[in-house]
């Protein structure tokens, strides 16, 4: 592997950052309408919600134009990245996935007996697609591509991918992760899900936690062709492991779109605050289409992490390519203001 994480087994205690910006959390969320749903329904938390869930995927079904036999749900996305890696790599195999990228279910196909086939993304960080490709061979079971990506922040081109995704899965099935797609203003015309009703064999990832803050309420879903999802299910069941409130916190803030078009709006404020502190520094950054900035740092990972967690603020550092990076999440105008002052007495 070219890239891994410094220290990633440490992570400050929440309560004493004054700007948590090392989880890609949205924060501005629930919606208030969601958090007033999650109340409104905890008294029902003695009773399995299998009709409830039902309904949710069918109201899922009909944002995402599939049927709801095209749907798998999940606590969180990552229940669902580390089933499909559990259920495909039962017997080994390997995976080809772009470096550096979301590891999640890299992990998961690894610890199953799979190896993983890094590909190095493109230096404009796009993915090396046809790198991808001609990394497949005979043991390949999956390939994983997270779009935008993480912890880079960059798109994929969409034309490409489409014609990637389209062409790749009569091989192999091709998983596209789209946790940060909600925060592109035409987040729906950059989706994969539309090769869904071509028949092609892809599996799309979409979580609540980004776009609509809720990574603590725990909900996401698996856009998939129904052999794939039969596959899945038939070992681990989709739906267990989600809350009775989830479900209808989940439904009332695909409703509030207002709440969506806020994060989106004011994370990209952010974004832009933080170029500017980062020219202003003499810094580059990679251009981001999502709720987070990797940027290169002159100094060593886990010493600059304990200086920016010293001064109670939380972010992320990595090695790419032998270079030390930080990855910073977009909080409110306020922590990243934090964040901006901490920067510039850690960096100078
Ligand atoms: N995929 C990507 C690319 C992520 O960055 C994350 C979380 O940060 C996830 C999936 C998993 O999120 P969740 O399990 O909250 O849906």
């Amino acid at each position: 592997p070219f890239f891994k994480e410094h220290n990633a087994d440490i992570f400050p205690d929440t309560v004493k950052l004054l700007a948590k910006l090392n989880a890609n959390e949205n924060p501005y969320g629930p919606s208030p309408k969601a958090i007033e749903a999650f109340k409104n329904t905890a008294h029902m938390g003695n009773r399995y919600a299998w009709k409830e869930l039902f309904d949710l995927m069918e109201k899922i079904a009909v944002q995402e134009k599939v049927t709801a036999k095209n749907i798998m749900m999940g606590p969180g996305s990552s229940d669902l990245l580390e089933k499909t890696a559990m259920v495909l790599f039962a017997n080994g195999g390997n995976v080809v996935s772009a470096d550096p990228s979301y590891m999640s279910l890299i992990k998961v196909a690894e610890a199953c007996g799979a190896s993983w086939k890094p590909v190095p993304l493109k230096k404009d960080w796009s993915h090396d697609l046809k790198a991808m490709e001609a990394a497949i061979d005979n043991d390949t079971k999956l390939v994983y591509i997270c779009n935008p990506n993480n912890p880079t922040g960059s798109m994929t081109d969409h034309a490409e991918l489409i014609d990637f995704c389209s062409r790749v899965s009569e091989k192999v099935t091709v998983f596209i992760d789209e946790a940060y797609l909600g925060f592109l203003e035409d987040a729906e015309k950059k989706s994969m899900v539309s090769l869904i009703n071509q028949g092609k064999d892809v599996i799309i990832a979409r979580t609540f936690s980004k776009i609509h803050g809720m990574a603590g309420l725990r909900l996401g879903y698996i856009v998939a062709q129904e052999t794939t999802l039969d596959k899945i299910q038939k070992i681990t069941r989709g739906g267990m492991g989600i809350s009775y409130p989830t479900i209808f916190a989940a439904s009332v803030s695909m409703d509030d779109v207002a709440f969506q078009n806020k994060s989106r709006k004011l994370n990209a404020e952010c974004r832009e605050y933080v170029y500017t502190t980062l020219k202003q520094m003499g810094y580059s950054y990679v251009p981001s289409s999502t709720s987070f900035i990797l940027f290169p740092i002159e100094m060593e990972g886990k010493a600059f992490l304990e200086k920016m967690t010293a001064l109670q603020v939380g972010v992320r550092a990595f090695d790419i390519m032998g270079k030390n990076w930080c990855r910073v999440s977009m909080g409110t105008m306020d922590e990243m203001k934090l964040f901006s002052n901490a920067l510039q007495k850690v960096l100078v």
